[in-house]
């Protein structure tokens, strides 16, 4: 482990010596909190590039994580940040054609523009509106959304099953819709969406229009403040989803769960929030003794469905895993 310049820990690993060269010994308790390891002995003419583009970006976890996937299956690849907002994007989408690259990770402010510089977009990132993998074969640009599958394969990964089952989503915006359209295109048989009378309201309504005209699938949107409801539809559910931001910075002591009368133990408790990992809707669900889950799940299970998609080869999740919590990402 060493320092670099600005004073951030990395790695540096020497193949196949696999010798760990400290540069400082004077570091009592730097938190690894982010060291990136690209094996540059791997990187060549031949290597591909995919790319990461939002705004802000920097502070994003994804390159670490995709470039520890690339180097532990042997793949030939690396993901890089690009700052890149609407006003640049059309440009940056271009530029994935222009340079061959494999295509792209895109969060916000892109999300919801960038499906209309690419040439075919996946049913489930159609009907969610919103698009966060781009892949590019030979010149095809297609966009799909992986952060629905993420939740749903973060489910399946501790054994759970919400097929032809109730659940109740709360939230309308940008994580929430992915995890709706994705249950019910999935097989959920109902979903009762909450939120509150916000601008993501007409979001949600419109999410509850296309579920119920697209698949088979029964939804409902309901105001978050009428609690007789959120009481009435949790009760039926066998999984409850925070997917509002409440529970991170800076809402961390913040829930829209009135209290613990609303849950039960057997009930299934989701959050999005992954930073910090146990927010104050969770602790309330620990409290009942609910099986509970936070956003960590959905994280690294969005990342590995981009990965599969570029390389075709399913990321090594249970590696990637104990390296998150290694390098204290989890
Ligand atoms: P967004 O801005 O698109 O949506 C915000 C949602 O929060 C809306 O439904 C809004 O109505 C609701 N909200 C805002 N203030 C509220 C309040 N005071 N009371 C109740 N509801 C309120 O955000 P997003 O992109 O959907 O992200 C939501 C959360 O999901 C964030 O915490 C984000 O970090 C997390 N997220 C996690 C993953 C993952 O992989 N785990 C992926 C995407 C987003």
């Amino acid at each position: 482990i060493c320092l670099t310049s600005r004073g951030s820990a990395v790695r540096i690993r020497q193949r196949p010596l696999n010798i760990i060269i400290c540069r400082s010994l004077t570091v009592k308790s730097v938190r690894l909190s982010y060291y990136n390891m690209v094996d540059m002995s791997m990187l060549n003419g031949y290597t591909e590039l995919v790319g990461l583009m939002a705004s802000p970006i920097r502070h994003s976890h994804s390159p670490a994580m995709q470039n520890e996937a690339f180097r532990r299956a042997g793949i030939n690849c690396v993901q890089l940040a690009f700052e890149v907002d609407n006003s640049c994007l059309k440009e940056a989408v271009h530029a994935i054609r222009a340079l061959g690259m494999r295509g792209s990770n895109v969060s916000m402010p892109n999300k919801t523009v960038v499906g209309k510089y690419l040439d075919k977009l996946s049913p489930a990132a159609q009907l969610i509106g919103s698009v966060n993998t781009i892949v590019n074969d030979h010149g095809v640009l297609t966009g799909y959304c992986t952060d629905g599958i993420g939740f749903m394969a973060s489910l399946k990964d501790e054994g759970i099953d919400i097929t032809g089952k109730k659940i109740t989503v709360v939230g309308a915006g940008g994580a929430a819709t992915a995890i709706q359209i994705q249950a019910a295109l999935d097989g959920v048989a109902e979903i009762s969406i909450f939120n509150v009378k916000d601008q993501f309201y007409e979001a949600g309504e419109e999410t509850v229009r296309k579920i119920n005209k697209f698949t088979d699938c029964k939804a409902s949107i309901y105001d978050l403040a009428d609690h007789a409801a959120l009481r009435r539809e949790i009760a039926d559910s066998c999984l409850l989803s925070n997917a509002t931001g409440l529970g991170m910075k800076p809402y961390e002591d913040i829930t829209w769960l009135p209290d613990t009368t609303f849950l039960r133990p057997d009930l299934i408790v989701t959050d999005t929030v992954y930073a910090p990992s146990m927010t104050k809707f969770l602790g309330m669900a620990r409290e009942v003794g609910c099986r509970y889950m936070n956003g960590h799940g959905m994280m690294l299970f969005q990342g590995a469905a981009a990965f599969q998609l570029w390389t075709g080869k399913q990321m090594d999740v249970d590696h990637m895993k104990q390296w998150l919590r290694e390098v204290g990402i989890f």
